[in-house]
């Protein structure tokens, strides 16, 4: 037995195992759960208050590729919330700025910039390397975008959104036949799509921490098999109250979505 745990350990460069020894020596994870999570690869749609925290845990716990997609430049409106950026880093891209910082927490791993908007045309390009998907995006288009390709193509997507003190988290597995998928809970697009909600009703940077690293904690749960998945279920946070609610979320009879991607 003990031969065995060494050899695994033999796959593993000394730096590695000095890096991930608190993870490593958890029962659940182990060197296998390690080499599951250095074999897995995450895009994160959105280098915002919820991609920034995802990107750091995912990069510091070593998910072996993470990529990061986001169009914008940062603006110092974005630093009261998006932790991965400081204030000399105004005006530079996002994706690759973050990317640059995650390359410091953990040279361990692959680390992808795409400094560009996510649309129809280049969404199967860009992710179709990747296992799961994470919505850390701020507007409905994107939103139904990734749902509706991670539906096409039976990949994983945990969704997460925030606004004022609030929070919500989604996990889809579509590889499951019973995983519902956002517009089985939002069936119409709303008016505005393209909405910033944080610029128009604001946001408490905090919740994003909350919410990102929830996200973060999702996805490594779905990667290695662990726990119970929140897949049927949303996670409604109120950050006021302090109260998190799991209600569930069952896959809708009629979804546009799920009728017409099969
Ligand atoms: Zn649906």
């Amino acid at each position: 037995m003990v031969q065995q745990v060494n050899k695994k350990f033999m796959k593993f460069t000394k730096n590695q195992i000095d890096r991930y020894s608190r993870q490593i020596i958890l029962k659940k994870i182990g060197t296998v759960g390690q080499k599951k999570l250095l074999k897995s690869s995450v895009l994160i749609v959105g280098a915002g208050g919820l991609g920034s925290p995802i990107a750091i845990y995912l990069t510091a716990l070593g998910v072996g590729k993470i990529g990061i997609i986001d169009k914008d430049n940062v603006e110092i409106s974005n630093l009261s919330r998006q932790i991965i950026f400081t204030t000399n880093d105004v005006k530079k891209k996002k994706s690759s700025t973050a990317i640059n910082k995650l390359k410091k927490i953990n040279p361990d791993i692959q680390l992808e910039p795409f400094n560009k908007k996510l649309t129809i045309k280049n969404i199967n390009q860009i992710a179709k390397s990747f296992d799961i998907i994470v919505d850390g995006s701020d507007n409905f288009r994107t939103r139904f975008l990734i749902n509706d390709y991670c539906l096409m193509k039976k990949k994983i997507l945990v969704s997460g959104a925030i606004s004022k003190f609030e929070g919500q988290v989604y996990t889809f597995n579509f590889s499951k036949k019973k995983s519902p998928c956002l517009r089985c809970f939002i069936p119409q697009i709303p008016n505005n799509p393209d909405i910033d909600n944080c610029e128009h009703e604001g946001i408490i940077g905090t919740l994003g921490g909350l919410i990102g690293s929830i996200q973060a904690n999702e996805i490594i749960k779905e990667i290695l098999g662990i726990g119970e998945s929140l897949c049927g279920y949303i996670l409604i946070v109120d950050g006021l109250k302090l109260t998190f609610r799991k209600v569930k979320l069952n896959k809708r009879k009629n979804c546009y979505c799920h009728d017409k991607i099969k």
